[in-house]
């Protein structure tokens, strides 16, 4: 026996490991629940919102247990920061991805062989390969963990095909522990993460995905440019960043905010790496610095005191919104997530979509999710409510500290279509996506319509007082109410929640947003 291996160590406790290793002075929320579970030797989904601190809940345990925490991540550039912390910190952590040279790799491996590590990140496509299996056959692992696990799901944000590989954790590894993460999951997309990695027996830990230090507010875009700049009067001095969708516009903005006196800087894919990593660093470093970006730049940024995040264009989905808005006020102080949008963005992101490779199915979805965001964008009532009903959670109260909630918008007494757009979806057998239930409402005998006979239904042509276009509207802001759910899994069917009784029984309101008549959504057949 090799009295010197690391095994041979005692093991630390995580709270000395939260202290001595990463200089923290306590658990936050239920970290420390999650990483006595998961030292134990237990299974976990964690789904704790950005900044929540969620790497310390595999790296305190992998550090705890005997052997090496092996971490799955999607991006090359997330690892590496994460690896050079932990170096930093004295942890012994290494990753192995296509970016290292030969040499570099095999001195990993000989790392991992002796037992030197205690965390090694890797790219999901690797682990499942024999190749990595064999290697790891002889190693002792403390856990797996799969970081941004929404991956594996494609009602998630962000598919990745690999990710569906890890499920075959389980019979290569029976009994290593492991520990599935992310920040955004609707409850669709949860379900779904924990059947496809083979989770039903972890324990799930769930905080609020509220953050009550940012505050929301959309406009509708008039003058975009002035618009951005009045907003960004009130952010004189602080670090923020301004997301644009294209490369060309991130130059132009960037360009002209500075023409504006604002040290502003650009960031996107199309830049040069040394460029692109100088503005970073500055961004990083600078104080009251503007960075002008794509979405290619925040995966990963630990950037505490963000005091702005504004779009100048709509982004693909609540998710994807939530996301990029949370990496403001890391540091709990009040920060603000600012859009403008215009239909024209709408257009766009349907149209890129639709010229998009994905199959049909998933397409369909990714139309579901702009619906959800518009929903979110056209809501009379409180946003942050509904950016959390999204999410599955109910915030009992408006919140005071969004846009809508501090100046109402003139919104009218949707009860009524509310019920008639409900009972159109319950009496079609909710089934059937907007569209089909649209043509049902306002009476029009579509081949579909007549092929279901649902021109036979009490609710046929019930609802003639509103055009098509109006009942878009109206089933988009249910939607973002939490009263109507989009059934991702079954075509984008429009469902009704719990929640949807109490407005059939009449117990309660439903405030609608008015329409303005140069709001003119685009009717959009669905793909069903
Ligand atoms: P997430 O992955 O959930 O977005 P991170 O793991 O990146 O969050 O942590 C966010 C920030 O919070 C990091 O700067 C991290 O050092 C810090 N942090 C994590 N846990 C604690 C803690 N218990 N006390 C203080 N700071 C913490
Ligand atoms: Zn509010």
């Amino acid at each position: 026996i090799d009295l010197f291996s690391p095994q041979r160590h005692e093991r630390p406790s995580p709270l000395a490991v939260l202290r001595d290793i990463f200089g923290h002075k306590a658990f936050r929320g239920q970290q420390a629940d999650v990483i006595e579970h998961v030292a134990e030797g237990g299974d976990a989904v964690v789904l704790f919102p950005t900044g929540a601190g969620k790497s310390m809940c595999y790296q305190i345990p992998a550090i705890c247990r005997p052997g090496v925490g092996i971490v799955i991540s999607p991006l090359i550039a997330l690892m590496r920061d994460q690896v050079e912390a932990l170096k930093q910190a004295g942890v012994a952590a290494a990753a192995l991805n296509s970016s290292l040279s030969q040499d570099e790799a095999s001195e990993v491996r000989r790392q991992l062989r002796r037992g030197e590590l205690d965390l090694l990140y890797v790219a999901p496509e690797r682990v499942a390969t024999p190749g990595f299996a064999n290697m790891l056959a002889d190693t002792q692992i403390a856990l797996f963990a799969i970081d941004e696990a929404h991956c594996v799901s494609q009602w998630g944000h962000d598919f990745r095909p690999e990710y569906r590989e890890l499920i075959h954790l389980v019979e290569l590894f029976p009994g290593v522990p492991r520990i599935a993460l992310t920040a955004t999951a609707d409850p669709t997309t949860r379900e779904d993460i924990i059947e496809r990695l083979g989770l039903e027996q972890a324990e799930v830990f769930t905080t609020s995905f509220d953050r009550p230090n940012i505050s929301y507010s959309i406009v509708e875009r008039e003058k975009p440019r002035e618009q951005l700049l009045e907003f960004l009067a009130g952010h004189k001095g602080s670090s923020g960043i301004v997301y644009c969708l294209s490369r060309a516009k991130v130059e132009d903005i960037a360009d002209w905010l500075s023409n504006k006196g604002i040290r502003a800087l650009p960031y996107h894919a199309g830049m040069s790496a040394e460029l692109r990593s100088s503005n970073q660093d500055a961004f990083l470093k600078e104080e009251g610095l503007c960075l002008v970006a794509t979405v290619a730049f925040g995966m990963g940024i630990d950037k505490p005191d963000v005091r702005y995040v504004a779009h100048m264009d709509l982004p693909a989905s609540i998710e994807a919104y939530y996301q990029e808005t949370g990496r403001a006020g890391r540091d709990g102080q009040p920060a603000d997530a600012w859009m403008s949008y215009g239909m024209a963005d709408v257009v766009q992101r349907r149209r890129m979509i639709d010229e998009g490779n994905a199959p049909d199915e998933v397409k369909r979805v990714e139309h579901g999710k702009l619906n959800a965001l518009l929903g979110v964008c056209e809501t009379a009532s409180c946003r942050r409510q509904a950016i959390l009903a999204h999410f599955g959670e109910t915030y009992p109260q408006p919140c005071g500290n969004c846009d809508t909630c501090r100046s109402p918008v003139e919104s009218w007494d949707g009860t009524d279509a509310a019920i008639k757009a409900m009972a159109a979806i319950y009496r079609t057998g909710m089934r059937f996506g907007a569209a089909h239930v649209i043509d049902v409402l306002v009476g029009k005998e579509t081949e579909k319509v007549t092929r279901f006979g649902h021109q036979h239904q009490k609710v046929f042509g019930q609802g003639k007082e509103l055009d098509a276009r109006a009942w878009q509207s109206v089933v988009r802001q249910l939607t973002a109410m939490g009263l109507i759910v989009v059934d991702h899994a079954n075509h984008g069917a429009l469902t009704l929640s719990e929640a949807a009784h109490s407005v059939f029984k009449r117990e309660r309101n439903v405030i609608l947003r008015k329409d303005r008549p140069k709001k003119s959504v685009e009717v959009r057949r669905s793909l069903a």
